[in-house]
């Protein structure tokens, strides 16, 4: 059976995409190649092969039959033409980025994308002469005044990594295209069942798979979805040639975590926005940043463009001391502090972002919390955010 014919709905395209039992023997899962040499039976084969060498099998590195049911699970979920495997999301963030540009090119890049992605452009590509100018997320088509003659790349991630801004996507990919400029976004947050920007112009979707995809905690993955055959050449390049290579086990572990993403993200979704309802109610909390909340200012933008809102929120609490907040953070006992979200648990994490915005600065702002609301009973995670609080004010006021 094959899901390609746009006849099925998402959560039946989500357990299917990518699968082929009548290649292996009616097994349901794609098998796991572990492979570095493949070999050929013939120097005409082999010449073959070498002329085509991202529609078959020519070396381990470049990518098995593994590889391939993943980024064609992927890459169907998201509209996309094909996608490409990277063995992190930073990977997939940097190979599609890097593909793009050149010595003297200028790219643009949303103030609020995650640290990492900031870091590759200040550290990176400024040292190969790429230059980044940094854009007010809610710069919307506004976007075409910060176009330059050089301008080759503009990278938006929505909502923003811990400040959770909305972006206007269709906008800044018609200003895009009019230019003749790539646009990428990282779109980890939404997964492919929430948002698929490729339906919205956009050239490139990334999302660190180690997060809702694989969805465990056990495994870091990437993958970047490309829109045309072009794109994907050009990326799939890219990737070769820096020597990514996504692990056998590791993409076995990302197309597992897909069949189950959709019912996993429902009830992240509905757990977060209930924990979210409660978090507006706090006297400590000023602000809850989701979008899914009609009080959110991202939340037109969301409704109109998005089918859903994963797990992951801020909280920006009243001004408070450090000191007040840690002590909040140090005694919570489902919600360990912690980075990498998107597994079933829930995490918390303080967060500074003054190395990380130059143009939304959070100056003069209360202190930021990141949660991840994980697949716990939501009253308990209520009551343990509950005792936090009380730690919280307790050690204000001993001050
Ligand atoms: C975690 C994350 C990444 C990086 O993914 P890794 O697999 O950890 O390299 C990229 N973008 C966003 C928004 C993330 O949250």
């Amino acid at each position: 059976m094959t899901s390609h014919d746009g006849k099925h709905g998402r959560n039946t395209r989500l357990v299917h995409a990518g699968r082929h039992p009548d290649e292996n023997f009616g097994i349901l899962n794609p098998p796991v190649y572990h492979a570095s040499t493949i070999t050929w039976p013939s120097v005409e084969r082999m010449n073959e092969a070498g002329r085509r060498p991202f529609d078959t099998w020519t070396y381990g590195r470049n990518g098995t039959p593994t590889t391939a049911s993943f980024e064609e699970a992927v890459a169907e979920m998201e509209g996309g033409h094909r996608a490409v495997a990277t063995p992190s999301g930073l990977a997939a963030i940097v190979q599609a980025l890097g593909a793009f540009v050149s010595a003297g090119d200028h790219i643009l890049v949303a103030d609020s994308v995650y640290g990492p992605t900031r870091k590759y452009c200040d550290r990176v590509l400024r040292r190969f002469g790429v230059e980044t100018t940094y854009y007010d997320p809610l710069i919307g088509g506004g976007i075409a005044e910060l176009v330059r003659d050089n301008t080759r790349v503009i990278f938006m991630e929505s909502p923003g990594s811990s400040t959770f801004e909305v972006q206007d996507v269709p906008a800044i990919a018609a200003v895009a295209r009019e230019r003749g400029i790539a646009t990428m976004i990282d779109n980890t947050w939404a997964t492919p069942l929430f948002f698929r920007p490729i339906e919205h112009g956009v050239t490139v979707s990334i999302h660190a798979a180690t997060k809702y995809i694989v969805g465990h905690s056990d495994a870091m993955m990437g993958v970047a979805v490309c829109d045309t055959r072009e794109t994907f050449d050009t990326v799939k390049t890219n990737a070769q040639l820096h020597g990514n290579s996504a692990a056998p086990d590791d993409l076995y572990l990302a197309q597992r975590g897909l069949r189950t993403m959709a019912v996993r993200l429902r009830q992240h979704q509905e757990s977060a926005l209930a924990v979210a309802r409660w978090l507006q109610g706090r006297p400590e909390v000023a602000h809850v940043l989701y979008p899914a909340l009609p009080e959110d200012p991202g939340h037109a933008l969301w409704k109109r463009d998005f089918d859903g809102a994963s797990g992951l929120l801020g909280v920006e609490l009243h001004p408070v001391s450090a000191d007040a907040v840690a002590a909040m953070a140090d005694g919570m006992s489902l919600f360990p502090l912690g980075a990498s979200w998107g597994g079933y648990e829930s995490l918390l994490l303080p967060i500074d972002l003054t190395p990380y915005r130059t143009v939304n600065r959070w100056d003069g702002r209360g202190p930021l919390l990141r949660l991840h609301i994980g697949l716990e009973d939501v009253q308990d995670l209520i009551a343990d955010l509950e005792a936090g609080f009380d730690r919280l004010v307790a050690r204000a006021r001993a001050a």
